[in-house]
């Protein structure tokens, strides 16, 4: 195993982070980064060794409850008096093939340690989220998807999990062995066990170049087809749609390139402090002209020239980029709706008209591409679908969060209408039905759930919503 470098100054920086951000202190209070979902648990364990977590799954009584990086945003990580098992300290590198481009890790370990290791070999993480704080348990139980073309969701790039069940036992699952523990453990929010060990496959660190081009949001599926989706070429792409009018697109995308970097940092600076971007995200969404400065001056002026850089820059942002100065009475929060890539024309109108009649004040909408899952049985992409990443502010009052389920329900309807699904590590709005219509598969994970934990053992708050 590679040996654990613990420096005093990174652990006293984790440590005032998640202070800052998760609230959690010294009490047994769970939060995430929304500061949404306060949950009040027993107690919290930070394992170091597998043994730990085998012995505290098996003697613990109640409900056990499993953390990652806590960015999920409706109480996905814990539930009232539950053990909860944090695993940001579970975080070794276990084995790793330059050769192979293969690494095996310990679950609770963040993108950015891994990308930090990588790196000199010249590798990069095949599919990943666009931030790097996130654990690579997490990524799985949510099944994430980043900015890649001919990526998706992230069971693509996994060779194998290991996971302790409810009753103790440590077992392999992949495509081939116990495999519909390993298709229902990734997706699976922690309701099958915890993943301890996975093995992921990686990719080489290209340089990439960065194009972009604004469009009107009705050419852009064409775009997309005709110069995006057979350019093998392309790494990252997205486009960002501009509220509050939602009629243009400005289409953002990375490709290979043989040219010299112009950017020098091979990974994004540990100590920069995102003053600007800060600032821009409180312009955005308070500031009354804020949405059309964005527009029409921010980033004409941000996407000036073809910048090229490292993959591993690309891929490893710092969430602390977006943090407000305080999250008290309003908070930045996330949804998602996928829809097969057939559907886009159908599912905009519909998504820009509820946002609009709802005055949601929407900061960026990123429309991300996503191939077919494998088979998991809590898919969001049944097809081959394009991602709504919904960005937006909200305040935090009971009034507030009546209004977002309100328009929250809208919004997962007109996706079920188009035949997609909406996201499950964000806040937890959708009626059982929706749940239901949007993951047909529901009722399988279930009954495989209730053969392997038949004391409903691991809980949070998306199971103990859905899970009947
Ligand atoms: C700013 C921001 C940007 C984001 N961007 C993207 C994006 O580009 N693409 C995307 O797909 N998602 C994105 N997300 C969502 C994000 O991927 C998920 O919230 C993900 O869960 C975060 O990982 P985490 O380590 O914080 O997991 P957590 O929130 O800690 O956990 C998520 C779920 O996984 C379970 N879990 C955690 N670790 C384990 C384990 N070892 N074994 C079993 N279960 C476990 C938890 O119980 C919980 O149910 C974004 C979120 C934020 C806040």
């Amino acid at each position: 195993m590679f040996k654990k470098k613990r420096h005093l100054l990174p652990i006293l920086l984790a440590t005032f982070v998640s202070l800052q951000l998760f609230g959690q202190g010294t009490s047994k209070v769970i939060n995430d980064i929304t500061q949404l979902n306060p949950i009040k648990v027993n107690a919290i364990i930070s394992p170091e060794s597998t043994q730990e977590i085998i012995d505290a799954v098996k003697t613990h009584n109640g409900p056990v409850s499993v953390g990652g990086g806590r960015f999920s945003m409706g109480g996905q990580t814990a539930t009232e008096q539950a053990l909860q098992i944090d695993m940001r300290s579970f975080d070794s590198i276990i084995f790793f093939s330059k050769e192979n481009k293969e690494i095996t890790v310990q679950a609770g370990i963040t993108w950015r340690k891994i990308q930090e290791f990588v790196d000199p070999y010249n590798l990069s993480v095949k599919i990943m989220q666009t931030y790097a704080n996130f654990t690579v348990g997490g990524s799985l139980s949510v099944n994430v998807h980043g900015r890649y073309i001919g990526g998706g969701p992230i069971v693509l790039s996994v060779k194998e999990i290991k996971i302790i069940l409810a009753n103790g036992d440590l077992i392999t699952a992949s495509p081939t062995e116990n495999k519909d523990v390993f298709y229902g453990a990734i997706g699976g929010y922690g309701g099958l066990g915890v993943i301890v060990q996975a093995t992921l496959f990686l990719t080489d660190n290209d340089k990439v170049e960065r194009t972009d081009k604004v469009l009107l949001i009705k050419e852009y599926k064409q775009f997309f087809v005709d110069n995006i989706r057979s350019d093998s070429l392309v790494v990252f792409h997205n486009a960002d749609i501009y509220p509050n009018r939602y009629k243009k697109v400005r289409e953002i995308s990375y490709r290979k390139t043989p040219r010299a970097v112009t950017v020098s940092y091979r990974l994004k600076p540990h100590d920069k402090k995102y003053r600007f971007n800060k600032f821009a995200f409180k312009v955005v969404s308070e500031f009354p002209a804020g949405k059309w400065l964005r527009q029409h001056f921010m980033e004409p002026f941000l996407y000036m020239g073809k910048p090229v850089e490292w993959r591993n820059y690309e891929a490893s942002y710092n969430v602390l980029e977006l943090e407000p100065k305080s999250r008290e009475k309003s908070t930045y929060v996330l949804q998602e709706y996928f829809v097969p890539i057939e559907k886009f024309d159908a599912f905009y109108p519909l998504m820009s008209c509820i946002l609009r009649k709802n005055n949601v004040n929407v900061i960026n909408i990123s429309i991300r591409h996503a191939k077919q899952d494998p088979g998991t049985m809590l898919a969001w992409a049944r097809t081959e679908v394009f991602a709504f990443v919904l960005y937006y502010k909200q305040g935090t009052t009971q009034a507030n969060k009546e209004e977002v389920k309100k328009w929250t329900q809208q919004l997962i309807d007109a996706s079920i209408s188009c035949e997609g699904t909406y996201y499950l590590p964000y806040q937890i709005h959708a009626t059982n039905e929706q749940f239901l219509k949007a993951y047909l598969n529901a009722d399988n994970f279930f009954k495989l759930k209730k053969q392997l934990d038949p004391t409903n053992k691991f809980r949070n708050k998306l199971w103990d919503t859905y899970y009947k």
